[in-house]
């Protein structure tokens, strides 16, 4: 390790030469109250910015034991530290100066959740937090005396502030903590319950806008309110007793008038499989970890997917046993998708009308008359979605405003007036009775197996040009592996680009476990269980900008994957009888 003024030297001697000198710098220096790494230096002022990681030793930054004791706290703690590193290095730095991305000091950005990220680590020895540095220069020429600046008067400062425990607002801490750890145990009790997700009496569930996901504010939000049918209590570890809408296992309907806040809720579900901040308004919405969200996605890829259970006498016999297609439509999408998530343990669909194919949904009886059953190649979701439950446990929770002759299928059926839900279940029964729906059942007596896929190692080429292994992530959505991108524009469930950056890197790292053997739910475990040491087995080099992802989204990302190839395993059949 060497002195910082070493690095000061470095600086002062390369002031005015060539970009390329910044190489000098990179190694390890002792900088007193904390020890800097700086990992990789970049090429140029317009390349990436140069990664770097700070270590202040517990004796310094003082971090209490009970701050990180468990893996809620640990993790919400990790991502309080983020987002102090993000808020000082604002502060405390100057910002762009010279070229290119010249004088930024920047870490990763956590949103409205709380994920487990590579940004910041809490151990018993010391705090650790990586970030990047735009390393200065005009022209390209160092920018020495501003690069002394930045590491010996604004780092230090923006260290200072966020990484000594002293320095931190106690309660703000603590209230992270606390409701991250709260929200673990309330999902983890979802299953002692009975229940697939839990929605807060006062939650706050819409968001800002469209492309802002903070909360709502104004005279005009209604606060969640269970209706008393559902309500349940729960006494959490910290906050203590809670109430709010539990909602079983089984079909759940929810229904009622056109913008009275259905899909709001829906989503609100969707995301209750992570923590939120505080403030955020859904930090006590929890679903059940294993729940997906499903929607039609025609154009995507399929390949050899089992959708017997949905799909049959497509026309020229094409094989719905092994569906294979390099543009599906709404409707095969959607089963896709369904039958995607059940091969890697879905407890849970979460689904919407509005981003479904009506044809998949519901088939009424006129149309049953026009067009008879061995013409139409869907046997409409109406006619599966007991099976899934019965057969398999997997419960549902569908919006549909648009089709009562699902009431028959129902476990319950929450109706949405003005935001707030009512339970009319025994409504719909009597509507049930009294106007039998006329059409008739076409789901066949059971769910139907599901096949599992093997993934074979050879279709997963991450080689581009030159280099053997480039995988980089477009934002969100995207995903370019090696010459060829991922789609992910319909997995609603990723919150996070880090998470996305992590997917990419994870599919890479699966490729060790296809043995031509495995199943793909099987690599996806296997993958997760490395991953219990953290996200930094996906890579050798330390990353800064990961964030935990689930093993469904990876999942989901391999199946979008165009060159994806499979052998089908033997199929399951599931026949529980109810
Ligand atoms: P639906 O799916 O029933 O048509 P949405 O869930 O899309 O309705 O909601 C319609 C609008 O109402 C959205 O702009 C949403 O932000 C807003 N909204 C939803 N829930 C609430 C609420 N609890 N308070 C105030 N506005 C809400
Ligand atoms: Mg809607």
């Amino acid at each position: 390790m060497r002195a910082a003024e070493e690095l000061r030297r470095i600086l002062r001697r390369i002031d005015g030469r060539g970009y390329k000198t910044y190489k000098d710098i990179e190694g390890v220096y002792n900088c007193g109250e904390y020890v800097l790494f700086v990992d990789h230096v970049q090429g140029d002022p317009f390349a990436s910015p140069s990664r770097v990681r700070v270590q202040v030793p517990q004796k310094v930054a003082g971090f209490p034991e009970d701050a990180y004791h468990n893996k809620s706290r640990e993790i919400a703690l990790r991502d309080f530290l983020t987002r102090r590193f993000f808020d000082a290095s604002t502060n405390f730095c100057k910002g762009r100066r010279g070229t290119g991305k010249s004088g930024i000091i920047s870490i990763d950005r956590p949103g409205q959740e709380i994920l487990e990220r590579s940004s910041a680590f809490v151990t018993e020895p010391y705090v650790e937090v990586r970030f990047v540095m735009g390393l200065p220069a005009f022209g390209r020429t160092v920018a020495g005396r501003h690069a002394e600046a930045m590491f010996f008067e604004e780092l230090p400062q923006i260290v200072r502030a966020s990484l000594f425990f002293k320095h931190l607002d106690e309660s703000t801490l603590y209230e992270h903590i606390e409701v991250a750890e709260d929200a673990d145990f309330l999902r983890k009790q979802l299953v002692h319950l009975g229940l697939v997700a839990f929605v807060a009496d006062e939650a706050i569930l819409p968001r800002a806008s469209g492309v802002d996901s903070r909360p709502l504010t104004g005279g005009r939000v209604v606060p969640f309110e269970s209706p008393e049918s559902l309500r349940v209590k729960v006494i959490l570890p910290n906050r203590g007793a809670i109430s709010g809408m539990g909602i079983p296992k089984g079909v759940t309907l929810v229904v009622g008038g056109g913008y009275h806040g259905k899909s709001t809720l829906v989503r609100a579900l969707e995301l209750g499989v992570y923590d939120h901040i505080p403030g955020d308004g859904r930090e006590f919405v929890v679903t059940n970890p294993y729940a997906v969200k499903i929607r039609a996605e025609d154009g995507r890829r399929i390949e050899k997917v089992d959708i017997s259970p949905f799909i049959n006498n497509l026309p020229f016999g094409q094989n719905t046993g092994a569906f294979s297609t390099e543009d599906a439509s709404g409707s095969t999408s959607q089963a896709t998708n369904i039958i995607e998530a059940l091969e890697v343990g879905v407890q849970l669909l979460l689904i919407d009308e509005d981003t479904s194919a009506t044809n998949f949904m519901i088939r009424d009886h006129r149309m049953q008359e026009l067009v008879s059953k061995d013409k139409e190649p869907i046997t409409p979701f109406i006619d599966k979605v007991r099976q899934l439950y019965r057969d398999i446990r997997v419960s549902t929770i569908l919006v549909i405003g648009g089709s009562g002759d699902y009431f028959d299928v129902a476990d319950r059926v929450l109706c949405m007036v003005e935001y707030k839900p009512y339970d009319r279940t025994k409504e719909a029964r009597a509507i049930a009775k009294k106007h039998t729906a006329e059409r008739k059942s076409e789901g066949g007596k059971h769910f139907g197996g599901i096949s599992e896929r093997i993934p074979l190692a050879h279709s997963f080429d991450p080689s581009k040009g030159r280099r053997e292994v480039k995988i980089s992530s477009k934002g969100l959505q995207s995903i370019a592996f090696g010459t060829h991108k991922i789609d992910l524009g319909a997995i609603g469930q990723l919150v996070d680009k880090s998470q996305t950056r992590a997917i990419g890197d994870a599919i890479y790292y699966a490729t060790r476990y296809m043995d031509g053997r495995r199943t793909l739910k099987k690599i996806v475990d296997a993958v997760l269980r490395d991953m219990e040491e953290g996200l930094d087995v996906l890579n050798p080099r330390p990353v800064g900008d990961y964030a935990m992802f689930r093993g469904l989204e990876l999942a989901a990302a391999a199946n979008r994957l165009r060159t994806l190839s499979v052998r089908q395993k033997r199929i399951k059949e599931m026949t529980n009888d109810e």
